[in-house]
């Protein structure tokens, strides 16, 4: 069949009859046990149990054999496991490929739980961790080791947003170690504005609680992995005990239907408010990928299909705590919360300090408060109206 559109795929993507046996959507199949009614279906599970027979609750159920062939269809991957939330992916997918003695080469700009996975769990396994530059392209050749295992990146960078040159450090990392395993995590871009895996990426991570979610009910991790990676991914997963619930699973299929919608108001109205931002007296910088003023824009744009909700901005002054709290109490339509990708907005502020506390390859080049916004479905125009007032509640 020809490719289909994203948006074509994200409706049809894992809806096969067998799993949705006569309705629209795949079926809730809750189970631990699965019942073999003959010997001979008992060893027919058995022997396809990592293939989608139906075998055991903790290699899933129709439920979540519907969703991972939607994941691997949608990301162009051999297949797709799938984790209680975003941390956990993150956590198996590297525990999968290291052991005593190996190195892992991970960007300095990750996700923060990222990196205290590597520098408390990690370091208890023997496994160390190089941080490098996060705008590192080519140059992270020099860091690669004999002992290299697992290359992490993460683009665009958590809560600053640079965006990786991921052709140049594929290419970098493959000349010097073709084995190595790369993964990333692609959870701003949602798993489907930047093909991960057709840029050489071996295993792409998502944070599934943030955009295929979309409603900030519910929490799943899922990563797609190649040929190379899937079954050694597959089993480690399933020996951890990785699996999630089928009604969550059943979530996360629903949110796909909506997600290419959903992406793209959250792209428009996010950019609308980023280059209302830029022209702020207040603002320093703006931290979008798809502005030209932020770093890495030149590689989002030759590599990314579109944009998400999710950017920062860097004000020119360092907000004190009183003053923080001034700004910060009283918006209207943001509220302060971790995660994202829901569908409403949200706000948060990290003081310069503090990000160069988890910037372990180098601090930040700016001195003024940083703001991240996750722009949601509200119309923009009442967006606009309560930053406005945030600014105002700074000069008066
Ligand atoms: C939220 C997030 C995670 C972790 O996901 P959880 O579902 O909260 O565990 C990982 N990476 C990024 C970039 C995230 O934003």
């Amino acid at each position: 069949m020809a490719t289909k559109k994203l948006d074509t795929a994200l409706v049809s993507a894992g809806r096969n009859k067998r799993y949705t046996q006569g309705a629209v959507n795949s079926v809730i199949q809750r189970a631990s046990s699965l019942v073999f009614d003959t010997v001979a279906d008992k060893q027919r599970a058995t022997a396809g149990r990592a293939e989608g027979e139906l075998f055991y609750g903790r290699r899933g159920t129709l439920t979540h054999f519907s969703l991972q062939d939607a994941m691997s269809e949608l990301e162009g991957g051999a297949g797709c496991a799938l984790y209680p939330c975003g941390a956990a992916a993150v956590a198996n997918a590297i525990l999968a490929f290291v052991e005593a003695g190996d190195h892992v080469l991970m960007s300095g700009a990750v996700y923060e739980p990222t990196q205290d996975f590597c520098s408390k769990i990690l370091t208890k396994m023997q496994v160390t961790t190089t941080w490098f530059n996060h705008c590192t392209g080519s140059e992270i050749g020099e860091l690669v080791q004999p002992n290299t295992r697992v290359v992490f990146l993460e683009s665009p960078a958590s809560v600053t947003m640079e965006v990786q040159d991921i052709p140049a450090i594929v290419a970098a990392v493959r000349a010097k170690a073709p084995e190595a395993i790369i993964m990333l995590d692609n959870t701003w871009a949602a798993g489907v504005l930047f093909n991960a895996l057709s840029f050489g990426i071996d295993i792409s991570i998502q944070a599934g609680t943030k955009y295929i979610i979309g409603h900030s009910d519910a929490m799943i991790g899922t990563a797609v992995a190649n040929a190379r990676c899937w079954p050694q991914l597959r089993e480690n997963s399933y020996l951890m005990g990785q699996m999630v619930d089928a009604d969550t699973a059943y979530m996360a299929s629903r949110g796909l239907r909506t997600l290419g919608t959903r992406l793209r108001q959250h792209e428009e109205s996010a950019l609308q408010v980023a280059e209302w931002l830029t022209g702020r007296p207040e603002v320093a910088r703006v931290n979008h990928p798809a502005l030209a003023q932020s770093p890495g824009h030149r590689f989002w744009q030759r590599d990314f299909s579109g944009s998400s909700g999710l950017f920062s901005f860097v004000l020119h002054e360092r907000l004190d705590a009183q003053q923080l709290a001034n700004y910060l109490d009283r918006f209207h339509h943001f509220s302060m919360a971790y995660s994202w990708g829901g569908y409403e907005s949200l706000i948060l502020a990290s003081q310069p300090e503090e990000l160069a506390a988890i910037r372990p390859a180098g601090g930040v080049d700016f001195t003024g408060t940083l703001i991240r916004l996750h722009i949601g479905l509200e119309h923009v125009s009442d967006l606009l109206a309560d930053l406005q007032a945030g600014f105002d509640r700074l000069t008066n």
